[in-house]
């Protein structure tokens, strides 16, 4: 009701109304030791890059969604912004933004964390992100349907004006985007035609862009992981969207409340379609990122710098227990257990391992309450 006092648990998925008084006491002076430790973790950080005890970099990038979040909280404690997620500017309203609008968006981003690059992600609307303007009818399955580069590809003019907009503002710092949900060569190639053609649209206006803008594909459906060697053959990098491939490579509706428990990062047919999707980008010699939720859950931090992602992008709040942990991991030892989780078939096993491996790293430390993290929280 207006007015209760209500405490969110995110840790452990608690949402409590109208507490009583100890337990507020409880969850006060938990927040206070969580927000000393996050300070405590700032101030003993180094500058520049995560570096793993044996000095391999692996650099830290933070999600965004507004552009408040970013500029100089976030310059501080990362290497740039691995994921700007732009249907924010298309939500809530009842008109889409004009090409205008977005320029000044985008520009504003790229302007506040210039020099460090910005990721940019494509209009990814649809599924959960509901834009009302656009969907008049009701779906029945939203998170299979008419969503993201799908829209985009059906509806040229929306994403033409986007594109516009984002090459212009490539000149103010530096920039590159990513399509979402894509699922196979025909797509990436679809999306990329139109790039080509603002491209070419602007350059017949005399309109300033930066002609060498890095274009990468994200790698949220099983199909695209399949077909990850091609998508790795034409574009300039890769990123996993685990949020999406969870979802979707264990058919799990990832906001669907009765089967939360079973979206499980820790699956053994996720853990592979990570594997194979950092192997097609090696052998292409790209970039791989994540910038699904699981690369801001300190449990898997070793897991994922041994399989190989070059780079991890993650909510801000992640950022200093995500870098304390690769300060506190070796290269070597992180491809033999990433090795070793690969070769268990049970999803509960590879967890087990996983929060044995924390308890021996000390990464258990970092929580409270003497209760068990969920691997995402
Ligand atoms: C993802 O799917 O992991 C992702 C980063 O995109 P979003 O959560 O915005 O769908
Ligand atoms: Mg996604």
């Amino acid at each position: 009701a207006p007015g209760d006092r209500i405490i969110v648990d995110g840790t452990h998925g608690d949402v409590i109304i109208r507490p009583v008084p100890a337990t507020l006491a409880r969850y006060e002076a938990e927040k206070e030791r969580q927000e000393s430790q996050r300070k405590a973790l700032i101030v003993a950080e180094h500058d520049g890059p995560g570096v793993t005890l044996d000095g391999h970099e692996v650099p830290t990038f933070a999600n965004v969604e507004l552009l408040a979040e970013t500029g100089h909280s976030i310059r501080a404690h990362c290497q740039g912004v691995g994921l700007y997620r732009t249907e924010y500017l298309f939500m809530n309203r009842p008109m889409l933004p004009s090409e205008e609008e977005q320029f000044e968006s985008y520009r504003k981003v790229v302007e506040a964390m210039a020099p460090l690059p910005v990721t940019i992600r494509t209009l990814d609307v649809g599924g959960d992100k509901i834009v009302p303007s656009l969907f008049q009818e009701k779906e029945a399955n939203p998170q299979l349907g008419w969503r993201s580069i799908r829209l985009c590809l059906d509806r040229p003019d929306i994403f033409k004006a986007q594109l516009r907009a984002l090459f212009r503002a490539s000149v103010y710092g530096t920039m590159q985007i990513m399509f979402p949900m894509i699922s196979g060569l025909d797509q990436l190639r679809e999306a990329k035609t139109v790039v080509d053609q603002v491209r070419e649209d602007l350059s017949a206006r005399d309109v300033d862009f930066d002609p060498d803008m890095k274009v990468g594909s994200m790698i949220e459906v099983p199909g695209a992981v399949g077909s990850a060697n091609a998508l790795a053959s034409e574009c300039d990098f890769l990123s996993v969207g685990s949020n999406d491939l969870i979802q979707y490579c264990l058919a799990v509706d990832r906001v669907n409340k009765r089967t939360a428990h079973l979206y499980e990062p820790a699956h053994p047919g996720l853990l592979h379609m990570l594997k194979q999707t950092v192997d097609a980008a090696k052998q292409a010699e790209i970039p791989v990122s994540i910038c699904g939720e699981m690369a801001g859950d300190p449990l898997l931090t070793e897991l994922l710098i041994g399989l190989g992602f070059d780079s991890l992008s993650m909510s801000a709040v992640s950022l200093p227990r995500v870098r304390a942990e690769i300060a506190n991991t070796r290269m070597s030892t992180a491809k033999r257990f990433a090795k070793k989780a690969l070769s268990i078939g049970s999803a509960s096993e590879i967890r087990k391992l996983l929060k044995q491996r924390a308890e021996s790293r000390g990464t258990m430390k970092l929580y409270n309450h003497g209760r068990t993290p969920d691997l995402v929280s």
